[in-house]
């Protein structure tokens, strides 16, 4: 069920709880500002969520309200978790779902990265 990106931070969402270390995931990148972890149900070969430390709801709500240094740390993590799987060179995706119509399920800001294939068309027709 998409979530109401325009809510106060909910303490309890799961990626809360992943950065809590409550329950676990597959990390594969961690540094001050991000956390990186494959995805519970991958739809691409490579499918890694990369998420800031910080207690932001959405893109709409980090890009808003974090501090300019947590915004360029979380950056140079996605980036550098492309890298790091090996995603350049044969190219990849990034997509961050907000709210209703982006699909958005997860009240915790993510970037999806997906790769390993050719991944067609932006958005399914
Ligand atoms: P959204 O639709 O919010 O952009 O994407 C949420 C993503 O989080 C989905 O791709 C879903 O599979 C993933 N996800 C949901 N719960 C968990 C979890 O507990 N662990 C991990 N690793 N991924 C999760």
């Amino acid at each position: 069920m998409p979530i109401d990106p325009t809510l106060a931070y909910d303490h309890g969402n799961i990626f809360a709880r992943i950065l809590r270390g409550e329950i676990p995931a597959k990390k594969v990148y961690e540094d001050d500002f991000a956390l990186a972890f494959h995805d519970i149900a991958p739809q691409a070969p490579v499918h890694v969520l990369v998420i800031p430390k910080g207690a932001y709801v959405s893109w709409d709500d980090f890009s808003a309200h974090a501090p300019a240094e947590e915004i360029a740390g979380f950056i140079r993590a996605v980036g550098h978790v492309a890298r790091e799987q090996g995603l350049v060179a044969p190219g990849y995706r990034l997509l961050a779902n907000v709210g209703m119509d982006g699909g958005q399920e997860v009240p915790h800001l993510h970037v999806h990265l997906f790769g390993g294939k050719p991944l067609g068309r932006m958005i399914a027709q």
